[in-house]
């Protein structure tokens, strides 16, 4: 049996891959949140989990460091996808991929005008391509997090972010103005270990499949 490597990243995407993997009878022998441990083993002898940044997890399964890995549709976006297979939606970390404004800010009509729009996100590549498919001139600023601050302090108009229940937005009275894409995570294959380590790899991508098909 050809060993595997699973790439998750810790918080949600962990906690939600958790009881798929568990129908896989994948059971990880640490706790990421707790342990230091980067490498964790599990249950199964032949399968190990590395633990890596969320926007990482593409970069190690396309290398072949990891043969599996669990990342959001933004990461991939913005990574690309090449190298990887994206076989299943694992329908996790579900959320939506946002423009957002302060309250009272006229976005249609700052859209409408053609002015040129200052927009702040980590989502570089998303924020390019929904402006330039719309037709808006955009100054886009990179920030790494806590994009909800930009508008309110004037650093950008608007900001393109993720939004699941809206509360973060309401708390700093910024308003969603346009959905771009809706997001849920997915899992990537390395496409090299697709075809190398078939034998231990396609048990595991059909108990994953039916495990999502039996909680959705
Ligand atoms: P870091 O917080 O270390 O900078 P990150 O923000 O990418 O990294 P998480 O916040 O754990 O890490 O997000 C991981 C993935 O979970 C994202 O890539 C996205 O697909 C999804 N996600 C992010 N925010 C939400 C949300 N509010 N609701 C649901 N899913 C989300
Ligand atoms: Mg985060």
């Amino acid at each position: 049996m050809n060993g595997i490597t699973i790439a998750l990243s810790k918080g949600r995407i962990f906690d939600e891959t958790l009881p798929l993997l568990a129908a896989a009878g994948i059971v990880p022998e640490e706790n990421p949140e707790h342990s230091r441990k980067l490498i964790i083993a599990t249950t199964l002898a032949h399968v190990r989990l590395i633990i890596v940044r969320a926007s990482d997890v593409p970069t190690y399964v396309q290398h072949g460091a990891a043969d599996l890995g669990v990342a959001g549709k933004d990461v991939l976006l913005e990574h690309g996808g090449a190298g990887l297979y994206q076989p299943l939606d694992l329908q996790i970390a579900r959320c939506r991929m946002m423009v957002a404004t302060r309250e009272g800010f006229d976005y249609e009509n700052a859209v409408r005008q053609g002015a040129r729009l200052r927009v702040a996100t980590k989502y570089l590549k998303t924020a390019r391509e929904h402006f330039a498919a719309k037709g808006v001139h955009v100054d886009l600023i990179k920030l790494y997090g806590s994009m909800e601050l930009a508008p309110l302090v004037g650093l950008a108009e608007a900001i393109v972010d993720l939004v699941s229940s809206g509360d973060t937005l309401k708390a700093n009275r910024l308003v969603a103005v346009e959905s771009i894409q809706d997001i849920s995570s997915r899992l990537v294959v390395n496409q090299a270990a697709l075809k190398l380590k078939r034998e231990s790899l396609d048990p595991v991508l059909a108990t994953l499949k039916s495990a999502v098909e039996q909680t959705s």
